[in-house]
């Protein structure tokens, strides 16, 4: 764990915080010094993460997919944790690996809810507390999917494409407030999410990445405290690969 304690006594919330990445950034933030409110739609996944936590963390139960339930859980963040200086925007669910043709409307329906329209819901909420904080930061997971597509999963491709085009409107529209929105794009990563995926699937995107070996949880999170910290405070709608090279070749 780093020496740096860049977030000392900030207050930062983590969607999708009870796992996988969303998990390795609050526990990058809170060895960093800050109050982390865990946000997860599995309550008890959240409320074991930030019982590890210890330092004041809180877990909040959310499904970003509902714009209402978003707005009430980042206000009692703020209740309950104070001031709000970032944001980390990361829940996501995989979709269907199908092609376009065959994936099923309500698979389509689902992950845009949750991958596209969960995090513009939240980044809607957040503004008016980190205006009222006097500025601060969010962090989107976005994904070598932003920027690549891929002939199957169509939705999972359209929402992180739509991520990035969001971080950089959002950042655009709220560079006058203080507010820097950046984006990180992880490669394959190992968790839960993907789990599931054949040998021959992690063969093909291990073979892409120039430094020979997966990301891990723990790198996008340390990137992910870059961008959300005071050093950062220059860059703004920019996405930050997480990929070892994927994105490159
Ligand atoms: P993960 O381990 O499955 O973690 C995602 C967490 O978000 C889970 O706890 C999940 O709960 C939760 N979640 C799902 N739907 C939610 C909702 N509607 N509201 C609130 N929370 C919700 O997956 P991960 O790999 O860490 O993924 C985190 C982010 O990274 C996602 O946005 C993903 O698209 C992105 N990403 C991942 C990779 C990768 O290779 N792992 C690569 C690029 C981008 P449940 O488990 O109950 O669904």
């Amino acid at each position: 764990m780093p020496e740096m304690r860049r977030y000392e006594g900030r207050a930062v919330l983590v969607t999708g915080g009870g796992s996988g990445i969303g998990e390795a950034c609050c526990v990058r933030l809170a060895a960093e010094g800050a109050k982390v409110a865990v946000l997860d739609i599995d309550g008890a996944k959240a409320e074991a993460v930030a019982a590890r936590l210890g330092g004041g963390a809180i877990a909040v139960q959310l499904d970003v997919s509902d714009a209402r339930a978003v707005e009430a859980a980042i206000a009692e963040v703020v209740r309950r944790l104070g001031p709000l200086k970032l944001a980390v925007n990361n829940a996501g669910i995989g979709g269907a690996r199908l092609p376009p043709e065959q994936t099923p409307l309500d698979q389509w329906e689902r992950t845009i809810a949750v991958n596209l329209s969960g995090a513009f819901y939240c980044m809607r909420a957040e503004h008016p507390h980190l205006v009222a904080t006097g500025g601060g930061a969010i962090v989107n997971t976005a994904s070598v999917l932003s920027v690549v597509a891929s002939p199957a999963n169509p939705a999972y491709v359209a929402a992180k494409h739509g991520i990035l085009a969001l971080t950089r409107t959002c950042a655009l529209a709220w560079g006058k407030d203080g507010i820097r929105v950046n984006a990180v794009g992880p490669g394959f990563t190992p968790t839960p999410l993907t789990a599931g995926a054949s040998e021959e699937y992690r063969a093909a995107a291990l073979a892409h990445m120039a430094l020979g070996a997966f990301p891990q949880p723990e790198d996008v999170a340390a990137t992910v405290a870059f961008l959300g910290s005071d050093e950062a405070r220059a860059t703004t709608g920019a996405l930050y690969m997480v990929d070892a090279g994927f994105t490159i070749s």
